[in-house]
Formats: structure tokens, C-alpha cells, sequence
């Protein structure tokens, strides 16, 4: 008889351990940044975003 043992091994169905989720680009340095794609509007890095809170507090 050829019963052999049941050894099928179940896939793990997780998440890919990929990049992570895609984040969008900084629309001013392309690098990414902390928001996913699907954010709406312009997408800043913290470092731009930091600059650009700089210059809109100077200029009003
Ligand atoms: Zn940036």
C-alpha cells in the first residue's frame, strides 16, 4: 500500500514583505514621502514640507 503521510505543507498567506504600501513622491524633491499615493493633493516630503511652512509664514 502506498499511503504516504499527508506532509503538504500550507503556504502562508501573508502580505508580501515587499517595498511596503507605495508612498507618493515629493512633488518638489521626488523623494517619498510618509503618504500613500492615493493622498490627495500635493504630496511634500517632511523636509520640503518643512520649507514650504518656512516660506508661507514669511511671505503671508
Ligand atoms: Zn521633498
Amino acid at each position: 500500500m502506498d499511503d504516504a503521510s499527508y506532509c503538504a505543507t500550507p503556504a502562508p498567506a501573508g502580505p508580501q514583505a515587499d517595498a511596503g504600501p507605495p508612498f507618493a513622491e515629493c512633488v518638489l524633491c521626488r523623494e517619498p514621502t510618509e503618504y500613500p499615493e492615493s493622498a490627495r493633493g500635493a504630496t511634500l516630503c517632511p523636509v520640503c514640507a518643512w520649507q514650504e511652512a518656512g516660506r508661507s509664514a514669511c511671505s503671508g
